[in-house]
């Protein structure tokens, strides 16, 4: 999987995206944008400028393969795109990259096609049919359990099946657009009934979101030898969450209203190539852990189905916008902190025959490592609101308050590789209605 195209060395003829934190040529992400105010379609994350694919498909920039993909990438979503699989894909970054390069015989044509990203505005990259989220971060899985249950943080089943259940697609938003705090149900410990109001442990999770490629039949579960060929790409997922109507709500089935008022995703994928020199062998289980059952359990997967990629958290509240204080770092994890891979998520999710689609979106569960500076939410980061954040406004966090802006950032780094990134995951919070 690794190519010319990962080249540290090689460079653009764009000059913001040589050394860009995010959008070097070593990544080129897709996603869906409308310049000033045209029309949505599919684009290029290049520096700080977004080739447009309907403009390059127009001037000739492409043939065969990577023609086929960049016309599946040039309408209003990114679906058509995620069902190709990886062959078009591959073809339409080689002469993306091709295209880019320094001294790229084409740049002439190209800088026609490409606009500032700072006039643009971006939408969600795809049409969401389903949006199913999981609980694969096993630290995470084990604070937030200490808190529902002291006695029994694990569940049984967690080192069997990778856990999830099915989310709302309906209220996922691109990165840029507010959250309204929900109002609910929920009934404090000390309270004797239950009353509705305005959520008060308002809390986000720290994501990684997997975008669904070719997908399967109904009926046809994807094997996990086979899983990754149906990963489209990688976005980062705030999973909002109000704490106190999930403590009310979640038993018997488990999440409902706490998770469903809104979640905020970054706009560009990042494809399974860019990826390539992040995938690492999945880290082995804890002694006296059971291994996985069949079905489960693949030897590429366990090889280099892993991914070794950072994972931050930034709160910037008003205090700190008024004190012109930079946003204060909540958490930094690592997607490595997995204890099931994307494969096993896949391959589990259709192992009873559901289909997945493409442009699905599949949440990875929030991803926290071992201490208190690697949490995925506040709720684990405060321990449920016992010890506050404090910050250099002077302020205090036990769960988010109105005009607090939550920033999600993701970022590969490889000795021997350009790092990259996802661009921000970022949403403030609107008072109650
Ligand atoms: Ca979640």
């Amino acid at each position: 999987m690794l190519d010319h195209t990962h080249d540290p060395k090689r460079q653009s003829f764009v000059p913001s995206a040589n050394g860009h934190p995010d959008f070097p040529i070593q990544n080129l992400p897709l996603g869906i944008f409308s310049p000033g105010d045209g029309a949505p379609r599919g684009g290029v994350a290049i520096g700080d400028k977004i080739l447009d694919l309907t403009e390059a498909l127009a001037a000739g920039l492409f043939t065969g393969e990577a023609a086929k993909a960049a016309e599946a990438a040039s309408g209003a979503a990114l679906n058509a795109f995620l069902a190709l699989g990886a062959g078009s894909r591959r073809a339409l970054r080689l002469r993306l990259s091709e295209l880019l390069a320094q001294g790229s015989p084409e740049q002439g044509k190209v800088e026609k096609c490409l606009h500032d990203a700072a006039d643009c505005t971006l939408h969600l990259p795809a049409h969401i049919g389903d949006y199913t989220d999981f609980y694969v971060g096993i630290h995470h899985a084990t604070n937030i359990g200490k808190q529902f249950r002291p006695d029994n943080p694990l569940l049984p089943n967690y080192k069997y099946v990778p856990i999830g259940y099915h989310g709302r697609a309906s209220s996922i938003r691109p990165s840029g657009e507010p959250v309204r705090r929900p109002r609910g149900q929920a009934k404090p410990p000390d309270a004797a009934v239950p009353s509705f109001g305005p959520v008060q442990r308002l809390d986000y999770e720290l994501e990684l979101g997997i975008w669904v490629g070719p997908g399967n039949d109904l009926g046809e579960p994807i094997r996990i030898d086979e899983a990754s060929g149906h990963v489209g790409g990688y976005c980062l997922l705030n999973d909002w969450s109000a704490r106190d109507i999930q403590a009310w709500e979640y038993q018997p089935l488990g999440p409902f209203l706490s998770k469903n008022f809104g979640s905020t995703i970054s706009t560009w994928i990042v494809t399974p190539e860019a990826m390539a020199p992040f995938r690492i062998a999945q880290p082995s289980r804890p002694e006296g852990d059971p291994a996985p059952l069949p079905y489960l359990l693949g030897e590429a997967d366990q090889r280099e189905g892993g991914l070794d990629l950072e994972l931050e958290v930034l709160l910037l509240t008003p205090g700190l916008r008024d004190k012109g204080l930079p946003p204060h770092r909540l958490a930094l994890s690592n997607a490595r902190h997995m204890y099931w891979t994307v494969a096993q998520m896949i391959a589990h999710h259709t192992s009873n025959g559901c289909n997945l689609q493409p442009g699905d979106l599949l949440g990875t569960g929030t991803i926290s490592g071992p201490d208190r500076e690697s949490c995925g939410s506040i709720l684990e980061t405060t321990l449920g609101g016992r010890k506050p954040v404090v910050l250099a406004s002077g302020e205090e966090r036990r769960f988010l308050e109105d005009g607090d802006e939550v920033i999600l950032r993701a970022r590969g780094r490889r000795e021997g590789y350009a790092p990259i990134g996802f661009g921000e995951c970022r949403a403030m919070i609107l008072p109650a209605l």
